[in-house]
């Protein structure tokens, strides 16, 4: 099942290149006061209320992809995720271009663990990248993102995937420069997600998992998820060594080697094997 958030909150099933409104089944998710819950009503209830999908956007007269404004398909996690330097072609040409260590010395996730994006960061595919410091070098980084289903905490790596909820396209957007990484990767639309929520019974194995992006159609980055030095089990695990991790939060995995700059007016395509294709544009803030 492919799960869209798109146009003013709507909620949509995508099938062959189309867009079934859902937005009906989740009647009864109305905001529960304050202080809400941690994390995202409609993940947090989605296993329940995947037959209402189904029905909702059976009755539904489909409209064309094209024709909708596609939105990051988790609305509220309570967390975006990253994993630095998860790849180990990328820690080498990290390890050879100045542009990108500015000087520091360049490890892998054995030992730098995991790093927060602001949530304020969160794009979906038609929202774009708007740049800021367009005088700086801004990277693309394109990685398998996967979204938390359940509240959960010391996970066994052997049931990690129970608990997640669905699989995505992830940018994650970098300014390069001398700032904290946390920083840097949180300005406003530098974490894109979408272009929807494959759920996992459509995933065969997220770790075997080919993925590229073209840049103004220059393929830049092209890998495939078994070289993730901590695989997508071993992320949940480890992460929740650390923090309870809450319906949709975000855990974008990594990114390998081909990282490079985009400019305004540039054309991301980003493809992740049985998750989809995400087309994003690039302009200036
Ligand atoms: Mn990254």
């Amino acid at each position: 099942m492919k799960i869209c958030r798109y146009d003013d909150d709507r909620l949509g099933l995508v099938r062959d290149g189309q867009v079934f409104d859902a937005t009906a089944a989740i009647g009864g998710l109305e905001p529960q006061g304050w202080p809400q819950p941690p994390g995202d009503q409609f993940i947090a209830n989605l296993d329940r209320l995947k037959s209402r999908l189904e029905e909702e956007a059976g009755r539904s007269a489909p409209k064309p992809l094209a024709d909708v404004h596609l939105r990051s398909p988790v609305a509220n996690p309570t967390k975006v995720i990253g994993a630095p330097v998860n790849y180990h072609a990328h820690h080498e040409e990290s390890l050879d271009d100045t542009e990108i260590n500015f000087g520091r010395e360049i490890k892998t996730i054995d030992e730098y663990g995991l790093f927060l994006k602001a949530n304020s960061a969160l794009a979906g595919q038609d929202d774009g990248v708007a740049l800021r410091f367009v005088d700086r070098r801004n990277d693309h980084e394109v990685e398998l993102a996967l979204v938390i289903g359940r509240t959960c905490g010391n996970v066994d790596e052997a049931n990690a995937l129970d608990y997640v909820a669905g699989y995505a396209i992830g940018l994650d957007m970098t300014v390069r420069g001398p700032e904290d990484r946390s920083l840097r990767k949180s300005v406003d639309s530098y974490a894109v997600l979408g272009p929807w929520l494959v759920t996992p019974d459509d995933i065969s194995d997220p770790d075997k998992l080919d993925f590229e992006i073209t840049v103004n159609g220059e393929v830049r980055q092209k890998s495939n998820t078994a070289k993730l030095i901590f695989s997508c089990r071993k992320l949940i695990a480890y992460a929740t060594q650390f923090f309870t991790l809450h319906p949709g939060d975000v855990i974008m995995t990594g990114t390998p080697e081909g990282v490079g700059p985009v400019e305004p007016g540039d054309t991301m395509v980003a493809t992740v094997d049985e998750v989809g294709r995400m087309t994003v544009k690039v302009r200036a803030y």
